[in-house]
């Protein structure tokens, strides 16, 4: 078990740091951020921070001489500076990012492990993606493999034309079957360094322009159908990877079953709801996760919870979202309001 005043590193500067910092403080652990970013919110409220770029090996190194256990709140950390430190130290492995990071091995490694991803094929090039609508067929859409969030990266396509040969050329693609499907879940888990794997009751996560925008509980009546299907899979994933923390699987809820969409090899916005709306947060198990800390009960705490995201300039309309008593705000201390930026949440229970 990590000691109290320990240090926990964390590789990424966002508002999923800033999160999982405000637990790891709160189990008497101090923070060392990684992040290239002039203002990186998580290290705000962190002890340290190493503002570098990522393939700064001096700066790497001298980071994690300074901490005592490594994490990500950000799944595409570059992965290469990563293999020249000390790997004990990294939790979860690297490999889970390598896998995360390309969302062709991603559907590869998951496919072999028995999942249902949408249709896919590689799109190198206009003849790869003329062959995905022959064989795939239209609607569908095209993603880069790597770099995509957010809806970022993606076009919705029902012919080849509606896709400029010149970003085909320009970066490796998945080409994706159109998934038709009544919800959108996901599972996140905890596995301990035991092994020893807890979830989160599975939200209805409903997306606004590629963002999510709601987390719901009660989710629909498919979803529970489904989840313990799409659990087995989030597990099966996880102890292939010998992962260590908080991990997520995102699915559609479909006529034909949960088909995987895709994974993030950390903490989750679709988990933010956990803060005030389960026992232990999916931050504090994260925590005690990397730190060799006995895992806290992930049961709800009410059968009816609402996290709506905060995005873009209403998230600083404090007046009003602090109208209803019960709201619990968490602004992420960003300064600009950017349209489309993910800037806060707000969290009802019962
Ligand atoms: P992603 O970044 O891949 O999670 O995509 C963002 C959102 O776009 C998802 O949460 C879905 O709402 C939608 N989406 C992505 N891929 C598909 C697909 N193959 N079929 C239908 N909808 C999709």
């Amino acid at each position: 078990m990590l000691a109290p005043g320990s240090t926990i590193g964390i590789l990424g500067g966002g508002q999923l740091g800033r999160m999982m910092a405000m637990s790891a403080a709160q189990l008497g652990y101090q923070v060392h951020v990684f992040a290239p970013d002039d203002h990186a919110v998580a290290a705000d409220v962190s002890v340290a921070h190493s503002q570098a770029d990522w393939d700064d090996s001096a700066a790497m190194s001298a980071f994690a001489d300074a901490c005592d256990v490594i994490t990500y709140e950000f799944e595409n950390v570059p992965v290469a500076p990563l293999l020249a430190l000390d790997q004990a130290k990294l939790a979860p492995g690297p490999r889970a990012l390598e896998v995360a990071q390309d969302r062709l091995s991603e559907k590869t490694f998951v496919s072999e492990l028995g999942g249902t991803p949408a249709p896919f094929a590689a799109v190198d090039s206009m003849a790869d993606l003329e062959a995905a609508i022959a064989g795939l067929g239209t609607p569908a859409i095209v993603k880069t493999r790597r770099d995509g969030y957010d809806g970022k990266g993606q076009w919705r396509i029902s012919s080849a034309a509606d896709i400029d040969p010149g970003e085909v050329a320009a970066t490796p693609m998945v080409y994706e079957g159109f998934v038709t499907f009544e919800a959108e879940f996901s599972v996140i888990l905890v596995r301990g360094r035991g092994g020893e794997v807890r979830f989160w009751d599975s939200t209805h996560n409903t997306h606004e322009e590629g963002i999510l925008a709601h987390s719901v509980l009660p989710a629909p009546a498919i979803v529970g159908e489904q989840v313990d299907e799409a659990r087995a899979l989030a597990q099966r994933i996880a102890e292939a990877l010998d992962y260590i923390g908080v991990m997520t699987c995102e699915f559609f809820a479909t006529a034909q079953g949960p088909v995987f969409n895709e994974m993030a090899p950390r903490v989750h916005n679709s988990g933010h709801w956990t803060i005030e709306g389960a026992v232990t947060s999916q931050f504090e198990n994260h925590i005690r996760a990397i730190a060799g800390l006995p895992l806290g009960d992930t049961a709800s705490v009410s059968d009816k919870v609402v996290m709506d995201n905060l995005i873009g300039p209403e998230a600083f309309d404090i007046a009003r979202h602090l109208s209803d008593p019960r709201a619990h705000l968490h602004l992420y201390g960003k300064q600009e309001a950017r349209e489309g930026r993910k800037m806060g949440h707000i969290t009802r229970v019962g």
